[in-house]
């Protein structure tokens, strides 16, 4: 979720540190083989590519990456999505393309997706995650159900502050190839005074990248049946809004990727 259309210069800077870590931590088998190390990084990135995601909106992270500025994949399950992505492509099997994550979460989780509270969330986050959870709620016709719960140990979702001098005013992890929801949503604090409306536009976008949504207005994936091509007030459009409820769009998609 950006708070406006940021410049992604730090990612280049991020790309080469990380190449040098791998180049580093190869160990004896590769300075005894001439051959070319394989470059997993690049790999990884193709996969995104292809996956329908800007290259320059990449960054690798440590153990994750963050694409188009809010969305988190852990970097063992994109290993694994990269490698069977490759596997399918020397096999020969066209890989599936959908315009949501590539996971969704298992009937075991998309009726009741638990989200814990971090202590060190603030009032008014707290009030933006209550208005979300009550906003999906709301949606009609979809066995999409999300709760709050007390305790880190029953939740699916861990909802905790960070802090970052940029424009991601939260971000989220997608569902995994476990097909749970994603592990975590991190709020900037930078964020904190932002308008109560659009903390509630933030989180309530959040929470659909938790539940396996891509963003609305990039070309990731194809398009989910019967949702519009454009829909300009989408929550899950990649800059933040005044909370205005979901539009007919949201609605639909969330009822077929969860239907009852
Ligand atoms: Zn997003």
């Amino acid at each position: 979720m950006k708070h406006s259309n940021g410049c992604y210069i730090s990612s280049f800077i991020c790309i080469a540190s990380l190449t040098l870590l791998f180049a580093c931590s190869k160990g004896d088998k590769d300075l005894k083989d001439p051959a070319p190390i394989p470059n997993a990084q690049e790999s990884m990135t193709n996969y995104l590519v292809h996956q329908g995601f800007d290259r320059q909106h990449i960054v690798f992270d440590k153990d994750r990456v963050v694409i188009d500025g809010d969305i988190i994949i852990g970097m063992n399950d994109l290993k694994q999505r990269t490698a069977d992505w490759e596997a399918e492509q020397r096999s020969g099997v066209p890989a599936t393309e959908q315009k949501r994550g590539p996971y969704l979460i298992s009937n075991a989780y998309n009726n009741n997706v638990k989200f814990y509270i971090d202590p060190g969330v603030p009032p008014v986050w707290v009030t933006a995650i209550q208005g979300a959870v009550a906003n999906w709620n709301s949606v009609n016709g979809t066995r999409l159900r999300l709760s709050i719960v007390n305790n880190l140990a029953s939740a699916n979702t861990r909802v905790f502050m960070g802090y970052e001098n940029s424009n991601w005013i939260a971000r989220a992890y997608l569902p995994a190839s476990d097909n749970k929801p994603g592990v975590t949503v991190e709020i900037n604090s930078k964020y904190n005074t932002l308008s109560a409306t659009q903390q509630l536009f933030a989180i309530t976008h959040e929470f659909g990248h938790t539940v396996g949504f891509y963003h609305t207005d990039q070309a990731t994936g194809t398009q989910i049946p019967g949702t519009p091509l454009t829909d300009p007030n989408s929550v899950m459009n990649s800059t933040v809004l005044p909370w205005n409820g979901f539009t007919a769009g949201d609605i639909k998609a969330t009822q077929v990727l969860y239907p009852l």
